[in-house]
Order: structure tokens, then C-alpha cells, then sequence
């Protein structure tokens, strides 16, 4: 069955053997180039878990391709069945298209093709927020999906992408979140739409600052937080820092020049959030 434009109707199974079918093409694509996630708003994330969280989270999804392994799994058929009443394109495929698309010699035995979401600014309700995480352009995509990873550990209202930071939906950052992509909201704003949120946040707004001279621990934090983050190579500029109403560093001896910029995110968090946090 397909549809007017000769691609197969969505909600149907579609066996694939052919490394040079156009849709494992188009995978392939969102894999590799930013350009082409841009441009179709979609993108690729691997594996059985990220599946079961995309859809227990109701994100749409456009593909899902199945490898041998899936066809025995009870999880992955749910996944299968579910991703299908909601208009999803299966695809049973063997394990050599599922390493082509993924470019992975041992590729999971489930890779989904989602649609991207995004919180758009106006969105953001600081009266309704724990903490929101801003990343000055941050470059790493493991950086990225880590934080993201953490903020969804924490309880964090969610992560504001600011200025040119690399792209959440690459297939590193995805990977990066285990999962978590899918349960943390993302926003995407210029610095000075950044700037216009932070002067009128209602809360803190903390920098982490390799020139600040308050111990990130002394702080009695409150929320909403905003908590702003430095660029990898650069740290925060100026006008960046003077956004912020503290500016804190964490304390180190030894010979770092600094920490990972991940790694301060986590610890600025789990001190930000300690009061709401307990096992
Ligand atoms: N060369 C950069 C600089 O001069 O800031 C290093 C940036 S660091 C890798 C990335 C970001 O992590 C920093 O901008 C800051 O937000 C945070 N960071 C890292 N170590 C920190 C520390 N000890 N105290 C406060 N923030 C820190």
C-alpha cells in the first residue's frame, strides 16, 4: 500500500533486505547531517528503551525498524504494535541495514525515527519551574545529552539551548540521554531572547563562573532557578555573566584548569535541588 507520493501508508509493516532502499537512505541521512534533521524535523534514536520511553511519553514516531533479535521480544513487539496504531511505518530489517543505518558494527536490535519537539520560549513558566538550565553554546554532543540525562534525574523544569549549540538531536547527544531526551523539555533561544528571560525571571538566575568568588555551596537557593552554564572552550562572557544574579564557582585544587562542563552541571544541580531530593 502506499500513499500518493508512492511511499508506503503509515500503520503498515514493510520488510527491507536492500541497503539502497530509499527509506533506509533517508535514515541513514538523519544519522549523518544535521541539514537533513533540520530540514524534515526528525531524527534517530536507538534502542528498545528510548522506544518504550519515546512512546510511553507520546512522542510521534515516523519509522521503527526491528531487527531479528525484535521479532522474539515480547517489549519490542508492545513497542512494534503501539508505534503502529499511532501511524508508524514498521520495518522488519536484518542486521546489515540496521548496522548501515546506524553505522555501528553491533547495532541495537530496535532503532525508532521520531519527531522533534521542542518547548518553545513563550512556553516557559518560571512559576511553574524548579530549575531551567541554560548552555551557552554548548558544543559536545555527550555534554548535552548528559546534562540532559541529569536534568531529568534531578526534577529540572528543563534545558534552554543558547545561541549556536550543537544539535540535541544528533544521534551522540540522543544517545547521551539514555533516554531522557524524551522527558525533559528542550528550548531553543537566541542570547538576547536569553537575556530578555533571565531580566525578567522571578528567581535566581546563578552563573557558574571560573571568576566567582562564592562557593557554590553557600548559596540558599530558592525556585524557580535559572542556572546559567559556560561554553565548553570560552566559559561565560561578560554580558553573559552579567545576566545573572550570582555567580558561583566550585572548588578544586589540583591542576584542572576546570571542570567538565557536564560534570560542574551536575554538581551546581544536585546543590540547587539537595532540599527536594532524598532516597
Ligand atoms: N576555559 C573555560 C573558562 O575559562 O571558563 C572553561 C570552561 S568549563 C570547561 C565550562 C563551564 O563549566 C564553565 O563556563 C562553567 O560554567 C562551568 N565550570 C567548570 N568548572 C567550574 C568551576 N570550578 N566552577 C564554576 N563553574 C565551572
Amino acid at each position: 500500500m502506499t500513499d500518493q507520493s508512492g511511499r508506503p501508508r503509515v500503520g503498515a509493516v514493510k520488510q527491507i533486505t536492500s541497503h539502497s532502499n530509499p527509506i533506509v537512505k533517508e535514515i541513514k541521512g538523519l544519522v549523518t547531517l544535521r541539514k537533513h534533521r533540520s530540514q524534515s524535523g526528525l531524527f534517530v534514536a536507538e534502542g528498545l528503551k528510548l522506544a518504550t520511553d519515546a512512546l510511553a511519553a507520546g512522542w510521534s514516531v515516523r519509522y521503527l525498524a526491528l531487527g531479528p533479535e525484535a521479532r522474539d521480544n515480547p517489549v519490542a513487539q508492545r513497542a512494534a504494535a503501539s508505534a503502529k496504531a499511532r501511524g508508524a511505518l514498521i520495518l522488519e530489517v536484518n542486521t546489515g541495514v540496521l548496522a548501515a543505518i546506524t553505522r555501528r558494527d553491533n547495532p541495537q536490535m530496535v532503532v525508532g525515527v521520531y519527531e522533534q519537539q521542542l518547548t518553545p520560549v513563550d512556553a516557559i513558566d518560571p512559576a511553574r519551574a524548579t530549575v531551567w538550565i541554560a548552555l551557552d553554546r554548548v558544543r559536545d554532543p555527550g555534554n548535552l545529552g548528559t546534562i540532559i540525562r541529569t536534568a531529568d534525574a534531578v526534577g529540572a523544569s528543563g534545558v534552554m539551548l543558547v545561541g549556536d549549540c550543537t544539535d540535541p538531536f544528533a544521534v551522540e547527544a540522543v544517545r547521551a540521554t539514555m533516554g531522557s531526551l524524551f522527558h525533559v523539555p528542550l528550548a531553543r533561544l537566541s542570547t538576547d531572547a536569553f537575556k530578555a528571560l533571565a531580566a525578567k525571571w522571578p528567581g535566581m538566575v546563578v552563573g557558574t563562573h571560573l571568576e566567582g568568588s562564592v562557593d557554590y555551596r553557600s548559596l540558599d537557593y530558592s525556585e524557580p532557578a535559572l542556572l546559567l552554564m559556560g561554553n565548553e572552550q570560552q566559559g561565560l562572557p561578560a554580558d553573559m555573566a552579567a545576566c545573572c544574579s550570582h555567580l558561583v564557582r566550585i572548588p578544586q585544587v589540583g591542576q584542572a584548569d576546570s571542570l567538565n562542563l557536564a560534570v560542574a552541571t551536575g554538581i551546581a544541580l544536585y546543590e540547587i535541588r539537595r532540599k527536594h531530593l532524598s532516597l
